[in-house]
């Protein structure tokens, strides 16, 4: 009896180890490599939409592969860009799933432990940023978005209601102003500048070859320490606060809408309804 019982504790703790990290890859285009032309970069029909679709693709796999090879367990993909309709099952890497289709409330695909570590791909600063490639919260027409009066992008919104579940943000490829948003929020997060701005819309990219390997290596360093990670929490209270520009004539003053819940994903509840 006794030694079924430790063969059985043996068995679970092997079960334990053997289970690697479990990872979410929330992906964008905006800061996808190459990507700098809202005209003809970003949206189906556009003249260079199916180069910037293919480039994201091969970013993407590139961190998929870097977090298997770091003894993922699992890989998600969460296809952030225009709606969630952005990538294809045929082309993402055998070993990962993706998630696709709007809404994706918050509570939903980031749930209470299930995943370890989430990895941005394709990532762009927030609206505002200096120095930034495509910035924008949610849509170009947002001003600006405040957690408690913290001004954050989509990516410091992914990791604030991560935080509220306890998993980190660990990494991110982007251009260099979202590398710098996102060390702001995980000092010792692994970022990839795949881009950076070199005039007034104009940019300095990696070759998409460079770009992959790097971010290769970024998602296997980051899914091998996911452990020493720490979540971003917000404590107390949460009030999210969203101001448009101004749209003259309609709106020649700025719409302002504020949410408020007991923590930051009952304030997105308030906002996008129950899931
Ligand atoms: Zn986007």
């Amino acid at each position: 009896m006794i030694r079924q019982t430790i063969a059985a504790l043996l068995f679970t703790a092997a079960a334990c180890l053997a289970q690697g990290p479990r990872i979410l890859i929330v992906t964008d285009l905006e800061g996808v490599g190459g990507v700098n032309n809202p005209d003809e970069q970003l949206l189906p029909g556009q003249r260079r939409y199916m180069e910037s679709r293919r480039l994201l693709i091969g970013e993407t796999n590139a961190a998929v592969e870097g977090a298997f090879a770091a003894g993922a367990s699992e890989v998600v993909i969460w296809d952030g860009h225009d709606g969630s309709r952005t990538l294809s099952i045929d082309e993402i890497d055998g070993r990962a799933r993706l998630l696709q289709g709007r809404p994706t409330p918050a509570n939903y695909y980031l749930s209470e432990k299930l995943y370890d570590g989430i990895l941005f791909v394709g990532q762009h600063a927030m609206a505002g940023a200096k120095d930034a490639v495509l910035a924008h919260s949610q849509s170009f027409g947002m001003k600006r978005i405040t957690l408690n009066g913290k001004e954050v992008g989509e990516l410091g919104q992914v990791a604030a209601i991560a935080g509220f579940y306890d998993i980190p943000v660990i990494m991110l490829a982007g251009d260099e102003a979202a590398c710098a948003e996102m060390k702001e929020l995980q000092p010792n997060a692994v970022t990839v500048a795949v881009k950076r701005l070199a005039g007034s819309m104009s940019t300095l990219s990696l070759s998409h070859a460079e770009a992959k390997r790097r971010i290769q290596l970024a998602a296997r360093k980051a899914v091998a320490d996911v452990r020493q990670y720490k979540p971003w929490k917000i404590s107390g209270p949460v009030e999210l606060r969203m101001e448009q520009h101004p749209q003259p004539p309609l709106q020649p003053t700025g719409r302002v809408q504020i949410y408020r819940g007991t923590n930051v994903l009952e304030a997105y509840i308030a906002w996008l309804g129950k899931p």
